[in-house]
């Protein structure tokens, strides 16, 4: 079962190049050992049929010189003129016999006795008894040189079934094999490749969720169904690539509404902010506060430190303010050294509080100062506004925490100035 499994796990491409590879190696191997066989099997039928015929003008031969011997005798009986002699007969004989003996042994033939021959007597085989025992032999050699290129024929009739056989079945093996291939292939790839190429039709790359719910829904048929090596791959590389467009997509959701140097949130996220909180609490009667904090006599912290370290002071500074904030309040730099802390939900008298917080903090913390001019002590001013008691809208708002700002850098720095505490004659009121 494993064995088939992991069979099934090997690539389509690998195993139709391996399948392909064995079945020419099989063919071609067979089709020599075939040949060889085949040369050699014609070769034997050849030579034994030319030794059957050989043997065959030899009794004719041997025949006409006994029918001309028997003559000779019956003549020399009734004193009939004398016929001319057999020597030179029996020489052509004895030839053609020394050559048959040959052409056999080559052929794999044997003379059957008794057809052996007194080479140093030949002419004594020639006569009475002696040549009857000698064609006798003669006869049985004929038959067995016969019988022997017959079988040596069907020999050869057989290997070429054989060798049909063999390339039917190559040809059936590799017809089954190809088949199951493919129905592998189309199960295993052209499908999960159509399955595939239909998610990434819907995919939308400008949602976040169409990527997401791509993923998800790549994966889950990647678990349902029994994939080749490469979809499988395929599919991991794009599951591998959503997964990447989505880490990227929520750093740039995080690059875009954050500030670079504080990580607190930029001046466009602050702005969405401020729209939504406002409108929500209009229309559920709340209030939302807002506090406006900027770094007292930051010019001279650079000038005394370098702007790096002026940098590094704005992070502290933002991290302080994080740390005095609860989840739903969204701290932002407003630009510069100036920060703005909306504060959702939050009433004139917590948003004050709050305030003396974020002032504590950092007026308390320490800060690297080279010349020590300000002892390493940064302070901050704050003015705060709420929605609606001190301003009716979004613009007031901010315009309203600002001049409270104003109002406590003129009241001597580190300070919390509120709107509502300022006294504006009502004609400057807004
Ligand atoms: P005050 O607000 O108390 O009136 O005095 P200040 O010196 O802080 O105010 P001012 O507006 O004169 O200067 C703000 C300074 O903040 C100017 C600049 O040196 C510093 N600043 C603004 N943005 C950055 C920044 O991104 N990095 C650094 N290192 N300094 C900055
Ligand atoms: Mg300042």
């Amino acid at each position: 079962m494993d064995v088939l499994r992991s069979i099934k796990k090997i690539s389509s491409l690998q195993s139709i190049i391996f399948t392909g590879t064995i079945s020419i190696l099989i063919v071609i191997a067979g089709t020599a050992g075939f040949l060889l066989m085949q040369k050699d099997l014609l070769q034997k039928v050849e030579k034994k049929q030319s030794c059957y015929l050989e043997l065959v003008d030899f009794r004719g031969r041997l025949t006409e010189f006994d029918i001309s011997r028997h003559s000779q005798n019956a003549a020399r009986i009734s004193g009939e003129e004398h016929k001319p002699s057999n020597r030179q007969t029996v020489g052509v004989l004895r030839f053609m016999y020394e050559k048959l003996l040959v052409q056999m042994q080559d052929a794999g033939l044997y003379p059957v006795a008794p057809m052996h021959a007194d080479r140093q007597n030949w002419a004594a085989v020639l006569t009475g008894e002696n040549l009857e025992l000698f064609k006798l032999g003669l006869e049985n050699t004929i038959d067995k040189a016969k019988a022997e290129a017959k079988a040596a024929a069907d020999d050869l009739v057989v290997i070429n079934r054989f060798f049909l056989f063999f390339i039917l079945a190559v040809l059936l093996t590799l017809s089954i094999t190809a088949g199951w291939l493919l129905h592998n292939n189309y199960k295993q790839t052209l499908l999960p490749l159509a399955q595939i190429s239909g998610q990434l039709k819907l995919l939308n790359r400008d949602l976040p969720e169409s990527i997401h719910d791509t993923a998800v829904e790549i994966k889950k048929e990647l678990t349902e169904t029994e994939y080749s090596s490469e979809i499988t791959q395929i599919t991991k590389s794009i599951m591998g690539f959503c997964d990447d467009i989505e880490q990227k997509n929520k750093k740039l959701d995080e690059l875009h509404i954050r500030d670079e140097k504080t990580n607190l949130y930029n001046y466009r996220h602050f702005k969405e902010h401020l729209i939504i909180d406002i409108e929500r609490a209009r229309r559920h009667g709340d209030k939302v506060s807002l506090a406006m904090i900027d770094i007292d006599h930051f010019k001279n912290y650079n000038d005394a430190n370098g702007h790096i370290a002026g940098d590094h002071a704005l992070k502290s500074i933002a991290d302080l303010i994080i740390s005095q904030c609860r989840i739903s309040d969204v701290p932002a730099r407003f630009g510069g050294d100036e920060f703005a802390v909306l504060l959702p939900d939050t009433d004139s008298v917590t948003v004050k509080d709050v305030a003396e917080r974020f002032r504590k903090v950092i007026s308390d913390a320490q800060f690297p100062d080279k010349q020590q001019n300000l002892a390493g002590r940064l302070t901050v001013s704050i003015g705060i506004a709420t929605f609606p008691c001190d301003a009716p809208d979004r613009e007031t708002l901010i315009n309203n925490a600002d001049r409270a700002l104003y109002m406590a850098k003129s009241a001597g720095r580190n300070a919390i100035v509120t709107f509502a505490s300022m006294n504006i004659p009502e004609s400057q009121a807004v």
